[in-house]
């Protein structure tokens, strides 16, 4: 059983993918850290992101970059956004998340691109949605409960106008843009909180599970 979860940055997404694999007892691949490790590799390499060699030789990052807290950081994350506009970034990551998606049991990945790219056949397509507002409020308040970035606090309209041009990045990009399947059930949890949004969201992966 393979489970796609897409949607843009801070829409819950990755808190909905992890407790659906928890729920279902299967592994779960946040795949955009695979983008923001080689956003990273290529500030340690000191490349340029928007260079498509840089980038791409960034791929060999080394495995326990992985566990570095610092790929959680915003930096790190408008890094990611920039390297993964190129299409030989996207191509060089594509193998490990489609043998993720494919081992045996299934999996859970949440992304841009799962259901639209990396597993087009799996079992349900999550496209997870939150307003701009709603999105930049819940990054700010992760961000304060973390304190990922050790700088002074970021105001929270910064925050806003990061997510709006990480928005426009992802959607705009000729190789996988950011956007639901067509057969992809859209969630959107701008009034919801965690747990409601989990609840809505397993209610309607049940359904499709179900056949119904
Ligand atoms: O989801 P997260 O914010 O960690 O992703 C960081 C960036 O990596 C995104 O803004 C997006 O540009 C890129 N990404 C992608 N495809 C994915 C996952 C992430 O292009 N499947």
């Amino acid at each position: 059983m393979i489970i796609a979860v897409d949607g843009p940055t801070a829409s819950g997404k990755g808190t909905i993918a992890r407790r659906l694999a928890a729920h279902f007892g299967v592994p779960h691949l946040d795949t955009g850290l695979l983008y923001r490790a080689v956003g990273r590799q290529v500030a340690i390499n000191d490349g340029d992101p928007d260079n498509p060699a840089d980038a791409f030789s960034a791929c060999a990052f080394p495995d326990q970059l992985m566990q570095d807290v610092i790929l959680r950081s915003e930096e790190v994350g408008g890094l990611a956004s920039r390297v993964s506009v190129h299409p030989e970034v996207r191509k060089a990551l594509f193998e490990r998340q489609r043998a993720f998606a494919t081992q045996p049991g299934g999996a859970v990945l949440d992304g841009r691109d799962i259901g639209t790219v990396i597993a087009p056949d799996a079992d349900v397509k999550l496209f997870i949605t939150a307003s701009v507002t709603e999105r930049a409020r819940r990054r700010w308040l992760e961000m304060v409960a973390k304190r990922i970035d050790h700088e002074e606090e970021i105001p929270l309209i910064e925050i806003e106008r990061d997510i709006v041009g990480r928005d426009a990045r992802d959607i705009s990009r000729k190789d996988a843009p950011l956007k639901a399947a067509p057969d992809a059930l859209i969630i959107d949890t701008t009034s919801f909180d965690a747990d409601q949004a989990f609840e809505t969201v397993l209610e309607a992966v049940e359904a499709v599970l179900a056949g119904e």
